[in-house]
């Protein structure tokens, strides 16, 4: 069992650590790296509390904004582990690219959820008792102790154990028989790694639509078990999961092919919260003229996202923009969040481009986002270009099928990346 104190043990709740700093995300890194082998493999599903994150690495609010990339977590655990020893924490990192992968496959599936989350707040607002019901949930009044302190939890931290997100997720649905998309909803708005693909693909998983007919149920023995006894919940939870109805994954679709810069152009960089590391993307270093950034969490639920992970992304995208304005040697500025295809604009024209180019956006609200700016640009003759990176390049096609064929093949691929040798 996993104990506190352990070599590179960092309290995740002491002041200041949750900073949206490229800098923090790699301090954190390397304060994990001794445990990411045979340790981690052992003790991460036990989730010990807000008070001791030692047995996981609670990187995932920076690298769900690149703050630290896929590519540098696996590059620095193979410098000091085994890809053997390593390989769950390795396997871990790659469940994010496979679900941001598989919903790029098929896009359909975000679209859906989207609508179903408009519809059930639409709904909840005619409705007294569902909505009574949601509040308590979400406000942690349920009277289901560990339920109650997870969703405290979640808006007082912005985060939650892996293991307690399954658990949180099966009693939201099978027990409390809430709408699946009202709680990934809920997730979304607090989380600070809150995340499109992850999040809706890890709650249609327990709802028993991502792999069709097969749910998952929390269990009281395994709550008491994999939180050393914290909670005790006997006869209160669901002891049947029936699959709930929803979209049966759909055939995939093609994937979106390499654009190519114009190095001939006047051109600005667009940094946005789903790629805060402009530094290692392939943009040479002499073409920017301008860097400007901009966030897209309000766009993500029909509700207000929490104070936290607002200002988490925030952070991250303002540390990016003053960094890669000294990696380019250019000037950047700050693009407000109200009306940003006007400020863009204004923007481009400010520093006369003729080119802006952006990391590519994954499928959710930033990636459509950017294609309304694209339009608007066109419409100016103004070309936008979406950089992609290696890594979702050579992994997502491979979202095929189920994460397990997916796993198969991950040491072959990080070969090709030069990640490991062959
Ligand atoms: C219902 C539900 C909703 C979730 N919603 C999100 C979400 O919105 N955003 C999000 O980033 N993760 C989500 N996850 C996945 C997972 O819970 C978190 O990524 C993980 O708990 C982050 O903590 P960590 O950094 O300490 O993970 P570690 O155990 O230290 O893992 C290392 C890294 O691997 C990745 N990772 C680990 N487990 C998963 C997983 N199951 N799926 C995807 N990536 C993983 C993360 O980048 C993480 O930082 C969800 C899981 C469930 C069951």
């Amino acid at each position: 069992m996993a104990t506190s104190g352990l070599p590179g043990h960092i309290d995740p709740f002491a002041t200041g650590i949750w900073d949206a700093s490229r800098n923090c995300g790699d301090k954190r890194l390397q304060a994990f790296l001794p445990n990411a082998g045979r340790h981690y493999a052992e003790e991460r599903n036990y989730d010990l509390g807000p008070g001791d994150r030692s047995n996981v690495s609670t990187l995932s609010p920076w690298i769900r904004h690149r703050l630290v990339t896929e590519a540098e977590v696996v590059r620095a655990v193979l410098d000091i582990h085994s890809y053997r020893s390593a390989e769950k924490f390795i396997q871990e990192v790659l469940w994010r690219t496979y679900w941001k992968g598989w919903l790029e496959l098929r896009p359909a599936v975000w679209d859906d959820y989207r609508m179903a989350v408009d519809r059930w707040h639409r709904e909840l607002a005619g409705d007294d008792v569902l909505r009574n019901r949601f509040c308590k949930a979400t406000e942690g009044q349920t009277g289901i102790d560990c339920f109650d302190a997870w969703a405290a939890e979640l808006v007082e931290h912005g985060y939650l154990h892996n293991h307690a997100r399954m658990w949180f997720a099966s009693i939201w649905i099978f027990t409390l028989k809430l709408p699946w998309e009202l709680g990934a909803d809920f997730f979304l708005r607090f989380l600070l790694d809150g995340d499109p693909a992850s999040n809706t693909l890890s709650w249609r998983w327990v709802a028993g639509i991502q792999t069709p007919g097969k749910t998952y149920l929390a269990r009281p023995d395994n709550i008491a078990k994999f939180t050393v006894g914290r909670w005790k919940t006997t006869d209160q939870l669901a002891t049947e999961a029936a699959p709930v109805a929803g979209l049966a994954p759909p055939q995939p679709i093609a994937l979106p092919s390499p654009a190519r810069l114009d190095p001939s152009l006047s051109t600005g960089l667009l940094v946005t919260d789903e790629d805060c590391h402009p530094e290692s993307l392939d943009i040479p270093r002499n073409i920017i003229r301008s860097v400007t950034g901009l966030v897209c969490r309000r766009d993500r639920s029909p509700l207000a996202a929490g104070e936290l992970p607002m200002a988490f992304a925030n952070s991250a995208v303002t540390d990016a923009v003053d960094r890669a304005g000294a990696w380019f040697d250019c000037p950047s500025i700050a693009l407000p969040e109200g009306d940003a295809a006007s400020a863009l604009m204004d923007w481009v024209r400010g520093h006369g481009l003729r080119q802006v180019v952006t990391a590519y956006a994954p499928v959710g609200p930033t990636q459509q986002r950017l294609r309304q700016l694209e339009i608007r640009l066109a419409a100016a003759g103004i070309s936008m270009v979406f950089v992609q990176r290696p890594w979702d390049r050579v992994f997502w096609p491979h979202a095929v099928r189920g994460f397990f064929p997916f796993k198969d093949r991950i040491q072959g691929l990080l070969g090709e990346l030069s990640l490991l040798g062959s």
